[in-house]
């Protein structure tokens, strides 16, 4: 916040160095947790099961008290503030909608603050946007899960917020409304100008629906970049295998080449000494090969539609190489690895 070339107020939430530890003996479920967000920009927080996503998201809304660090809502700081105070707005993963109301009154709660004769066609738009119009005038426990959490997100959005934080919204939506409810809702998002939170466990959804994907482990926030970044050149080895499968390869790094099991691959020159390397599975190219050392042996072959995944064994490692359908290997049969394009070097 102190560089002069960054303009302050762009910036919608800033939180910076979040601790959160909930028993004394409790390894910390959030640490030292940063990162800067514009208006309009949608982050993923993308992390296994126990990573601090929620606990995250809860400080952010103000359910939970931070430890130490701060949070600044556009240049303000609210880090002790109630929740009310922070006007954010909040979807949850077990919705809390009133049950004595209906869902259009649900909806219609949320908009305090929009003038009483525009209420009732601007909840409509909100209902069917969700495509929940024909369920109007029913009680939330006469619907199905996902039904209800898209009463919780028309709720939400109802309200206007500039921000939105969102937990796991889509978890209960089946395949494809799941698709469509979050190509909707990202390009809403868009033409609103609103920025937005996510919490996810899902990579598929950080890298389609957000901006940045901020990747978390262990109460750390990993690594914060573009969704083609974080897969394309993952800071280290969990960031690399938590958005997709991938081989970590290891080499020695000598005049901008790294030597490889699998080949010469080209690296920045200043780089020197051991390095792991993470190279894609669609990186990788197989050809049919006499059988001799040089050559790896498939050990499994998973038709996946669209493509093959395979998994190999080359001197006692294991590869996973992502072919198209017409390159159609036999379980134990012998070929070629090659590298089709460069992988990205890891940190740690
Ligand atoms: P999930 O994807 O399963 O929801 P998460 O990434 O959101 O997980 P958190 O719910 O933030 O993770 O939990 C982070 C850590 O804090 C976990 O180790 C969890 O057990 C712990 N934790 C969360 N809430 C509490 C609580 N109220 N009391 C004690 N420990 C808690």
């Amino acid at each position: 916040i102190e560089d002069p070339a960054i303009d302050t107020r762009d910036i919608q939430i800033q939180a910076l160095h979040l601790n959160k530890r909930y028993r004394r003996d409790d390894a910390l479920a959030v640490n030292d947790l940063s990162f800067t967000l514009h208006k309009g920009e949608i982050l993923a927080l993308l992390g296994p099961s126990g990573c601090g996503k929620t606990t995250t998201l809860r400080m952010i809304a103000g359910f939970e008290q931070a430890d130490s660090g701060q949070i600044f809502l556009q240049g303000r700081e609210v880090t002790h503030l109630t929740p009310q105070q922070r006007k954010i707005g909040i979807v949850f993963q077990d919705y809390a909608l009133f049950p004595h109301m209906t869902i259009e009154q649900n909806v219609m709660f949320a908009m305090r603050d929009t003038p009483k004769g525009e209420r009732a066609d601007k909840a409509t738009s909100w209902l069917e946007l969700m495509r929940l119009d024909t369920l109007r005038q029913r009680y939330p426990n006469e619907l199905s899960g996902g039904q209800q959490q898209r009463v919780a997100l028309a709720r939400t959005l109802a309200a206007e917020p500039e921000l939105v934080l969102l937990d796991e919204p889509f978890s209960n939506l089946d395949a494809s409304l799941r698709e469509s409810t979050r190509n909707e809702m990202r390009a809403l998002f868009k033409r609103s100008g609103t920025t937005v939170i996510l919490v996810t466990h899902d990579q598929a959804e950080a890298l389609t629906f957000a901006d940045k994907v901020g990747v978390m482990n262990q109460g750390f926030l990993v690594q914060t970049d573009t969704p083609q970044q974080v897969y394309q050149h993952p800071a280290n080895a969990f960031v690399a295998r938590f958005l997709g499968h991938t081989n970590l390869l290891y080499g020695d790094a000598l005049d901008g080449f790294v030597n490889t099991p699998l080949g010469q691959l080209q690296v920045e020159k200043s780089l020197q000494g051991q390095v792991q390397m993470s190279v894609r599975p669609e990186d990788l190219h197989l050809s049919p090969a006499p059988r001799c050392d040089a050559a790896a042996r498939v050990i499994s072959r998973e038709f996946r539609g669209h493509d093959y995944f395979y998994t190999l064994e080359r001197d006692g490692v294991q590869y996973c190489v992502i072919a198209p359908r017409h390159q159609n290997f036999e379980v134990g049969s012998w070929v070629n690895i090659n590298v089709l394009r460069g992988g990205s070097v890891l940190s740690g």
